[in-house]
């Protein structure tokens, strides 16, 4: 059964370790991740992205897939499917379908919008029994070209968004989605703690979780995240996998051509990821 992300978040934030939002864009994506919680005993939270939504052919497809996968394969881990980075119009269309945790992301609105719409969406997720992730000062990523430091959120805004009964927040800290650029100043630690400072007991969520470095990731646990996003490193060593596959010719030998071989040693390779990353989050054995 789907549960909420926010005992387990908060048992994280209390636990001084993080869970993993991993992003599942197909079948071969979420049994990985579910094999991969499982064989860890952690807590595991799915993210799907409105184009993931659309790709994998709609809300309730993926809450009908992962409810079955749960059930057929045995999970007894905690599992969240959570909206990524959602509109408003997403979030309830995930709360029909059956989502147990959505983000709205309001980071481009106003403050004052920004406030108005996650106040709405919190009693509307919470009188569906799920959580809810809201984000002050904008992440960026590589479609907004972003050379160097990624955005800090202002610590009062995130008080004022922490304060209206939302269950974690993302807050940027020179973070961005996707490949770092070389020339990336690392995380701000100060913006952090002085977030943490102001939101108290807030689990806060770290978004492209890809390539920070793994002290900077310890060292953010440390200082209140609770929640970290990988997204861009899975689609990495999926798709290396599979092209190494191809360039051994593995699908001109014998059935090699069975789609079911052909997407095996991407499946593997994001098993293995999922589990080096739950060591490094610290949520092995805390399911
Ligand atoms: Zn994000």
């Amino acid at each position: 059964m789907l549960v909420s992300a926010t005992e387990m978040l908060q048992k994280a934030k209390a636990g001084h370790y993080a869970v993993g939002q991993f992003n599942i864009n197909n079948l071969e994506w979420t049994k990985a991740i579910l094999t991969a919680a499982q064989e860890c005993n952690s807590p595991v939270i799915l993210g799907v992205s409105e184009g993931a939504g659309k790709y994998m052919g709609g809300y309730k497809t993926i809450v009908g897939m992962v409810n079955g996968m749960i059930e057929e394969l045995g999970i007894t881990v905690p599992v969240a499917t959570h909206l990524d980075h959602g509109s408003y119009d997403a979030c309830l269309k995930c709360v029909e379908a059956g989502f147990s945790s959505i983000m709205f992301d309001g980071s481009h609105y106003p403050i004052e919008e920004n406030i108005a719409k996650t106040t709405e969406l919190v009693k509307i997720a919470h009188d569906n029994n799920m959580s809810i992730e809201a984000e002050v000062g904008a992440i960026g990523g590589e479609e907004d070209g972003v050379i160097g430091k990624g955005e800090c959120a202002d610590p009062d805004e995130c008080k004022m968004i922490a304060d209206l009964g939302i269950d974690f927040l993302a807050a940027g800290i020179g973070n961005i989605h996707g490949v770092y650029p070389d020339n990336w100043e690392g995380l701000s630690f100060e913006t952090l703690d002085a977030i943490q400072q102001k939101t108290g007991d807030m689990p806060l969520v770290l978004h492209g979780g890809t390539g920070i470095p793994d002290d900077m990731i310890k060292k953010a646990i440390t200082l209140g995240v609770a929640k970290i996003n990988v997204n861009t490193e899975c689609q990495i060593v999926f798709t290396e996998a599979t092209r190494k596959y191809f360039e051994e010719g593995k699908d001109k030998v014998g059935k090699g051509f069975d789609p079911r071989k052909v997407l095996k040693p991407g499946y593997e390779a994001i098993i293995e990821k999922v589990k080096e990353k739950m060591e490094l989050f610290g949520s092995v054995g805390k399911a």
